[in-house]
């Protein structure tokens, strides 16, 4: 028994040499990537569910190394946050981002996501400023997406900046909201005019009852804030069909379209004003 013991440990011991090794390697590759701009953004459109046409798209992070292959942003954002490049990553996919979304039709807006670090940086309004302005794309057509989390931790500097960012005309829309520390009064300190319906809410609302009451909740509270409410993790006909008769605007979700590339977004909204 105890020579057994003794190799599970050891095994462990390895094991875990492995994935600090692997976590190095990958740092070590990150840095490269973004520096090489090979960090892409793709886009995932957001649906007006009333007219079924593509109001915005969410800029997702996209990165494959020619070793470790697709990196999912799951992984790569936390490295990013934990070894302090998460601001210039961020910076990086924003400009690209930006300078995709400025040969959009004028209507449409681009969501973003911010880490929850950004929130306690005071340089942060500056920086967006600048690459808004760099790449000629205009304030109130961006959207900036946070989560609970970056209002727990320091909420004074939070809202300072926030209000700061809602002042040069900016929107923010709380993510997953419900999947956090929810707190509704969030939505009354902060300036927020969006939520993004968790999609652990959305895919089990056919099938549970509860998860369906949070989502009617939430759609009566947002209109009753004067706040668009976005479903996210749409991927049945049947949860659009529920989602737009409980009266929720817009939706996201592999039903309408995965993330894809600048170029394929662009043919998605030139397919869109030709039909
Ligand atoms: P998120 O902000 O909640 O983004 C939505 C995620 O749900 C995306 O995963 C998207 O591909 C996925 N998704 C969209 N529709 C569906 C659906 O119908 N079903 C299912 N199962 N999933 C769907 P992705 O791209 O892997 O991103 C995961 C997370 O990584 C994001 O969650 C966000 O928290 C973070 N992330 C991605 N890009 C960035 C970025 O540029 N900056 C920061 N700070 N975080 C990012
Ligand atoms: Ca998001
Ligand atoms: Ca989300
Ligand atoms: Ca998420």
């Amino acid at each position: 028994a105890k020579s057994s013991g003794r190799s599970t440990y050891r095994f462990f011991e390895v094991d875990m040499d492995a994935s600090i090794l692997h976590r190095t390697l990958l740092e070590q590759r990150l840095r490269r990537a973004i520096e090489n701009e090979e960090v892409k953004v793709h886009y995932q459109p957001i649906l007006d569910m009333d007219t079924g046409r593509i109001a915005g798209f969410e800029g997702l992070a996209r990165w494959s190394d020619s070793d470790f292959g697709d990196v999912p942003p799951m992984q790569f954002i936390p490295i990013a946050e934990d070894c302090g490049i998460i601001s210039e990553l961020t910076r990086h996919l924003l400009a690209q981002a930006c300078s995709a979304a400025r040969s959009w039709p004028d209507e449409l807006y681009l969501s973003f996501n911010l880490s929850p670090v950004q929130l306690q940086d005071p340089a942060l309004p500056t920086q967006i400023q600048t690459i808004l302005d760099t790449a000629g794309y205009p304030a109130d057509r961006l959207v900036l997406e946070i989560t609970e989390t970056s209002l727990v931790k320091n909420p004074e500097s939070a809202k300072r900046i926030l209000n700061e960012l809602t002042k040069a005309g900016i929107t923010i829309a709380l993510d997953d909201f419900g999947a956090g520390h929810s707190s509704l009064s969030y939505l009354r300190d902060f300036p927020i005019k969006k939520v993004k319906i968790d999609k652990s809410f959305t895919e089990r609302m056919l099938t549970d009852k509860q998860c369906a009451a949070i989502v009617e909740a939430v759609l009566v509270l947002s209109r009753g804030l004067d706040i668009d409410a976005v479903a996210e993790g749409v991927e049945q006909g049947e949860v659009h069909d529920a989602l737009s008769s409980s009266g929720c605007h817009y939706g996201q979700g592999f039903l309408y379209a995965k993330a894809v590339s600048a170029e394929a977004a662009a043919e998605l909204l030139n397919d869109q004003a030709d039909g």
